[in-house]
């Protein structure tokens, strides 16, 4: 049984309708294209670093809730870190919606409103959406210092 009310709970309805750092960011340093075959979500990555400090990120693009819904969540949350930090809250968030067993207290902790994609996990189909823009990230992370872009 597909249960709405489960997944799509309220922090991840609010981010889908108002996703947070949407659009683009023009001063971007690094940016990377994502692509969800599966479900057709689309997503361009915007993200500008100082120091291996993401100062800033934003996302575009067009797709199912849990993809947008992740995308902001996930952008609040790198916001500030370093691309370490970042590596390491992938890896935890990757743990919680891919491991049969629930994450302990302190991955919790650290994973704060990520948390609320936990529900995700029961639902195959749908992890690659949530996981979708931190693959993104990643390649945005480990791109160029130079961005392929034309003004
Ligand atoms: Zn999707």
């Amino acid at each position: 049984m597909f249960d709405l009310q489960d997944l799509y709970q309220e922090v991840i309805i609010d981010h889908n309708r108002s996703p947070r750092n949407f659009g683009k960011l023009d001063d971007a340093t690094q940016v990377a294209e994502g692509y969800n075959p599966l479900c057709g979500d689309k997503l361009n990555l915007y993200l500008k670093t100082e120091d291996d400090v993401i100062t800033d990120v934003s996302f575009d693009g067009s797709g199912c809730a849990i993809s947008v819904a992740s995308a902001s969540l996930m952008t609040d949350s790198v916001k500030g870190k370093t691309i370490e930090q970042a590596e390491q809250l992938f890896q935890d968030f990757h743990n919680l919606i891919m491991e049969e067993e629930n994450p302990g207290e302190e991955q919790m902790q650290s994973l704060g409103k990520l948390a609320a994609l936990a529900g995700v996990k029961q639902y195959p189909a749908r992890v690659k959406c949530a996981t979708l823009c931190w693959h993104t990230l990643r390649s945005a992370m480990q791109g160029d210092a130079a961005p392929a872009m034309t003004e």
